[in-house]
């Protein structure tokens, strides 16, 4: 009860909004279940500044439900929700409105694009360019502190009980704010405690992210119950299914991405997972056959992954396996000999 008396005395002291308070600008996105734009308020006295609007369909309510759950339970982890509403004025067919604070310009994808990644996130998080021989250690420390900051973001997701199942660089977007990385899109996530979109809509997932199982929950899973079973039952279910290791094989694709300049664009990461798919899913099985065969930019990656006696490469490999339960999770994962080295703010510290 007491959930839903602070739900309430929360709702009821926050703004609320309505469709003619904005001013829409640019727009940032366009998906099969929504639009995004950059948007601001038209009589803003409040100073509240840029904000970020959805218009999406009818999946938009279960998205509000999980903003407003993470913004409750984890909210440094997710881009700051404002409000979300029904808009059913202008058409017949309603859509649900959602609101955000602009965290800012770019997403991790955007940031990937560039030639000077990782140099230009250095930049970001840092507020200033650094006068330091650029090289392999340094770009590993970097692509640490990013990894470190998306695994922190999910661990507390996976805390409250979220998975969000389209974990992607498009999905993760670089606060100016709080000048770390944020996770954003919660339209295909699932809350396992309460059983909100409990039954997984798989045509909602990246194949390109996706790990190999395409249910998060085994076939076994009972369909979906009422909510109130839900709750009594999913933490059983939790450690039964762990949906959670669904994000961290996702994760393990972006540091993989991160670590290899050739896999960064889609076109080499669709290549890359059908290789891998051809090695059964054995990252070494993938290893023993291009590595000898490897160009200069490949085998960068696995330069850097080598590191401190393959450190990374160990962490990459518990990420990106076949069974969902033999990958570490978030909260394992941050607590891996590959985050014990000194990350990018010790490197600024350390000048
Ligand atoms: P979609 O369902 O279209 O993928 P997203 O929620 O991922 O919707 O948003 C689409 C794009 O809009 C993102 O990739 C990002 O560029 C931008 N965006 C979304 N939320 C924010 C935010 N809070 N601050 C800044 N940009 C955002
Ligand atoms: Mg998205």
């Amino acid at each position: 009860w007491d959930m839903f008396v602070l739900a309430f005395v929360e709702r009821f002291f926050r703004p609320t909004y309505r469709k003619d308070d904005f001013v829409l600008g640019k727009k940032l996105g366009e998906g099969a279940f929504g639009t995004v734009y950059r948007v601001s308020l038209k009589n803003d006295s409040s100073k509240a500044g840029d904000l970020v609007l959805k218009k999406a369909t009818e999946y938009g309510a279960v998205e509000i439900w999980m903003n407003e759950r993470a913004r409750r339970a984890c909210s440094n982890s997710c881009a700051d929700f404002v409000y979300g509403f029904l808009e059913n004025s202008s058409k017949k067919t309603s859509e649900y409105w959602l609101i955000w604070r602009f965290e800012g310009e770019a997403t991790l994808y955007d940031l990937m694009q560039s030639k000077d990644f990782p140099y230009n996130v250095e930049a970001l998080i840092l507020g200033q360019v650094q006068d330091l021989p650029k090289g392999i250690e340094r770009e590993n420390r970097i692509i640490q502190t990013i990894l470190r900051q998306i695994l922190f973001a999910l661990d507390s997701l996976h805390s409250t009980g979220i998975v969000h199942r389209d974990i992607k660089p498009q999905n993760i977007i670089f606060s100016e704010g709080s000048r770390t990385f944020k996770i954003i899109d919660l339209g295909a996530a699932a809350d396992l405690r309460v059983g909100i979109n409990y039954v997984p809509k798989e045509f909602l997932l990246d194949p390109r992210y996706a790990a190999p199982e395409q249910y998060i929950m085994s076939t076994q899973t009972p369909s979906a119950p009422s909510a109130p079973v839900a709750t009594a039952l999913s933490p059983v279910l939790w450690q039964l299914n762990l949906p959670d290791r669904f994000d961290i094989y996702s994760t393990g694709l972006i540091f993989l991405q991160m670590a290899f300049p050739a896999l960064r664009s889609d076109s080499s990461l669709i290549q890359f997972n059908r290789q891998l798919k051809r090695a059964e899913y054995d990252l070494l099985t993938w290893r023993k056959t291009v590595e000898p065969r490897a160009s200069s930019d490949l085998k960068r990656g696995f330069e850097l992954l080598a590191l401190d006696n393959e450190i990374g490469w160990e962490l990459l490999t518990s990420m990106v396996r076949y069974k969902a339960r033999q990958r570490t999770s978030a909260k394992t994962a941050l607590a891996h000999p590959y985050f014990v080295r000194e990350g990018l703010l010790a490197l600024s510290v350390m000048q």
